[in-house]
């Protein structure tokens, strides 16, 4: 009885709903053509790129934003009321003039000239941009020659590794920084990659995003950095053995390394995402970009690493394949090892009891490269991991976490097998 007496109270509601629903419906669609929509900048949404997206003036609504300047990649801006979106492909070519570009495209050389109220199709383009409409996605103002242009993260977080990634003409010679930055550019063929790291002092921004393909004119975007506000704040002080390490002996071995960091092995040498470097640990006593002040200094220095608290003689594992290219005692690091996982990406193992490994030795996931101490420059046992984009280090947590790892790989056009650490 009381079942009964639900069911029909909830086919009363349903059909209620939907009559609301019914009526509802068209006032909410009256409403959202009156208020104009925003639109979060990617790559290639350049103002070229928006107008003819949209047919209109989209910088006339947004008159805050500099128009000399393109749309800043990450930001908010508005669209026109009433703005319907079209289809099409920007072209970008320096050569061959539209008959050439006509064939490629399977289409009419006077339908494009039509299309883009050009007077004769048998002049130069020389890289002016060229509508094709049609397809299913909007039209994207990319570098000469590319065809997708995919960033790690639309609004860049200072401290962790950044990546573009995009499908190219096969011939194309890249070259790419952020301001003055470079990238590690790798990939060849239709796939390309490119790979930076900034400093975790970095800040909040709008670095220019710079591509240029060959000789063609510099394609460059701004790209919004916004800066993590929960940096920790430790201070340290050294005795001991530890406080007889001057700032010329940390200098003299970070310039050592810096020759290992900047070797560039052109392949990734994993095949998965990567794991933890250790399994037994007590607990993450310092994270990177942790700002520091030593013996009562100023916060002028930055955790370059991961540290885990862990037994002394606790395996340190290599947490993806690579080859070993340093394993030896060093007076800053202690017992160390560094691993290459190619394409410029390098990580160290420092602070051990016992090196495990040798130079030149390739390893596995889950290799032991050697085990927990508290050597070098070191209060107590404990892991410092580190990792690095060519010479600059990252955020391995943050690598770990945002699977840079498969990121990349599926870049370069390549699969990323999955983790299998728990097979029971
Ligand atoms: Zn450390």
């Amino acid at each position: 009885m009381w079942h009964s007496k639900r069911r029909l109270l909830r086919g009363l509601f349903w059909v209620l709903a939907l009559c609301v629903g019914a009526f509802w419906q068209p006032v909410v669609t009256a409403q959202d053509t009156a208020v104009s929509s925003t639109l979060t900048i990617l790559p290639g949404d350049t103002w070229t790129a928006l107008a003819y997206r949209y047919g209109q003036d989209v910088q006339a609504v947004n008159p805050q934003l500099n128009r000399q300047r393109q749309p800043t990649i990450g930001r908010e801006i508005l669209l026109p009321p009433d703005s319907a979106e079209r289809q099409g492909v920007l072209l970008r070519t320096g050569d061959g003039g539209l008959l050439e570009t006509a064939v490629r495209q399977n289409t009419s050389p006077w339908a494009i000239a039509r299309q883009n109220d050009l007077p004769s199709p048998y002049r130069p383009l020389l890289y002016q941009p060229l509508f094709l409409p049609g397809g299913d996605a909007p039209p994207k103002d990319l570098p000469a020659g590319f065809e997708t242009l995919e960033l790690s993260q639309t609004i860049g977080e200072p401290g962790v590794a950044l990546g573009w990634r995009s499908e190219v003409a096969e011939t194309a010679v890249i070259s790419a920084t952020l301001d003055d930055a470079p990238f590690v550019v790798v990939g060849d063929g239709r796939f390309r990659v490119g790979l930076i790291g900034t400093g975790a002092f970095y800040g909040s921004g709008e670095p220019s995003l710079n591509l240029q393909v060959g000789d063609a004119p510099l394609w460059s975007q701004p790209w919004r950095f916004e800066d993590r506000a929960d940096w920790v704040y430790q201070e340290l002080s050294y005795t001991g053995a530890a406080a007889e390490i001057t700032q010329d002996d940390i200098d003299a071995e970070r310039a050592r390394l810096r020759k290992v960091w900047s070797q560039v092995t052109p392949k990734p040498l994993w095949t998965a995402p990567f794991t933890l470097p250790i399994n037994d640990y007590l607990s993450i006593t310092s994270t990177f970009g942790d700002r520091r002040s030593v013996n009562g200094g100023p916060y002028n220095r930055y955790h370059e690493g991961v540290d885990f608290s862990a037994y002394g003689g606790t395996p340190v594992l290599a947490p993806a394949a690579g080859q070993v290219v340093v394993a030896e005692e060093l007076k800053v690091r202690g017992g160390a090892v560094i691993l290459d996982h190619g394409l410029g990406l390098h990580s160290g193992y420092y602070h051990l009891s016992q090196v495990l490994v040798e130079p030149g030795q390739k390893v596995s996931p889950g290799d032991v490269l050697g085990a927990v101490g508290t050597t070098g420059l070191s209060t107590g046992n404990h892991l410092h991991w580190d990792f690095l984009v060519g010479t600059t280090w990252v955020d391995a947590q943050a690598w770990l976490a945002q699977d840079m790892a498969c990121w990349i790989r599926a870049g370069l056009g390549l699969d990323c097998a999955p983790v299998s650490d728990n097979p029971s």
